[in-house]
């Protein structure tokens, strides 16, 4: 890792890197601005132990095997990457809070249920265009572009743009529990399908638990919903739907957990004395988003707790973008890798000194041959260097 001297100041900086926050970084890096990435490590994607549902990598990749590729990377294209924490931030000079019109949407429900509302099913263009977004390309805000704060550890950052890519952390049930990935697991788009035609176990009381234990009907004849001894908060329609499926509850509390030798799942204890099969199950206590920046900094927040963005994963706040599983949508890897590309690309569009605007042209006159290429020295030499064809 990088040295942390005490002040540091980029083009963007992206605070988290997990996926979302890999791809954007890697965006922002590639397109030509100097851009850092900020992680303390840890999150979501680094608790996978096998990667699923992402074309191009095998399932025997961890989630660690694939952040550690994806730093190499950044770091190849001239992404300076930093192990620190941040703790604070705060804008320098005045930013808008106003700026753009947001199209966001909360989760329908809490997060591990990797579900969406319906409006998150609309068509969203890629392709940031001339009209969507405000280009700040102007006299005014070249001469005194925004500048927002960062304070790490020991280090103070500074840039024109903030990607969050902070995440969330699933909510963890108390001891007795089985070990995560092997037989506790989060996401039942991600593993749903290894559980196929075997029994399972759905823990919590939400009515997102009973949602997700009904789903899984989908996949096996044997689903328990464990309440753990809490007194359910399901509707009395999602009750309906419960006793209305082949689905048991069981209130006891467990008491013990039974693995087989691999450390897998075979059958958890209930203080009863009984013990049931299982292969493996969820755990449904909802997501504690780690939006503490985003708050700092005046980003408008979803009821949930979630990032309000608009389909480029700008916020409320001008300059700051929220991407991955901070932001409303299914929470997947393929989803936080478009977030973070989406982010990259519309800052891109924002920050691009050409071609130079009319009014900029007024006031400074034709692009200079050599003013271009628009790219800043460091980054120039590093994609010349990269150049696969030489
Ligand atoms: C057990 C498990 C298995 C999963 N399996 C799959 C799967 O097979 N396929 C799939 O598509 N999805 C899977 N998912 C979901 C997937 O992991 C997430 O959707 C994805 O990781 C979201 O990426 P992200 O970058 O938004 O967040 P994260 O991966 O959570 O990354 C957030 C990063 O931000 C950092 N951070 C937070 N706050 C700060 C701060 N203040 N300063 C610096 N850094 C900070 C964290 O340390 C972390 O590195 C799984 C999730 C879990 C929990």
């Amino acid at each position: 890792m990088t040295d942390n001297p005490a002040h540091e100041e980029f083009d963007v900086i992206v605070v988290g890197g997990g996926p979302a926050g890999l791809s954007a970084a890697l965006y922002c890096t590639r397109l030509g601005n100097q851009t850092a990435l900020i992680n303390r490590g840890g999150g979501r994607a680094a608790m996978m132990q096998d990667v699923h549902n992402v074309i191009g990598i095998t399932e025997d990749t961890a989630g660690t095997e694939l952040l550690s590729t994806g730093i190499e990377q950044l770091r190849e294209y001239g992404c300076t990457v930093y192990k620190d924490v941040i703790s604070s931030c705060s804008t320098e000079t005045p930013v808008s809070t106003s700026a753009p019109e947001l199209e966001s949407e909360s989760k329908s429900e809490s997060a591990p249920t990797e579900t969406r509302s319906e409006s998150d099913s609309e068509d969203e263009t890629n392709t940031t265009t001339d009209t969507d977004t405000a280009k700040p390309n102007t006299p005014d805000n070249t001469t005194t572009p925004p500048q927002i704060s960062l304070s790490g550890t020991e280090t103070t950052y500074t840039a024109e743009y903030v990607v969050l890519a902070t995440g969330f952390t699933d909510v963890r049930p108390d001891p007795p529990l089985p070990r995560t990935g092997r037989g506790l697991h989060y996401c039942l788009h991600c593993d749903a399908y290894m559980f196929i035609d075997e029994p399972v176990y759905v823990m919590g009381t939400s009515e997102s638990a009973a949602h997700v234990a009904a789903i899984m009907l989908n996949f096996t004849d044997t689903v328990d919903l464990l309440t753990r001894g809490d007194p359910p908060t399901w509707s009395d329609d999602t009750d309906t739907v419960l006793k209305t499926h082949p689905i048991d509850i069981i209130h006891e509390e467990i008491s013990g957990v039974q693995n087989d030798a691999d450390g897998w799942l075979t059958a958890l204890e209930f203080e009863d004395g009984t013990t049931r099969e299982y292969t493996g199950g969820f755990a449904m206590y909802g997501a504690d988003y780690n939006n503490g920046l985003a708050n700092e900094l005046g980003c408008e927040l979803n009821d949930d707790g979630t990032v309000a963005v608009d389909n480029h994963g700008q916020t409320s706040v001008e300059n700051v973008y929220a991407v991955g599983d901070l932001t409303p949508g299914h929470n997947q890897i393929p989803i936080a890798l478009a977030d973070g590309a989406k982010a990259g690309i519309s800052i891109h569009w924002q920050r691009r000194p050409f071609p130079r605007d009319l009014d900029l042209l007024d006031e400074l006159g034709p692009v200079r041959a050599e003013e271009v290429p628009g790219l800043p020295d460091e980054l120039l030499e590093r994609a010349i260097e990269f150049h696969t064809y030489d």
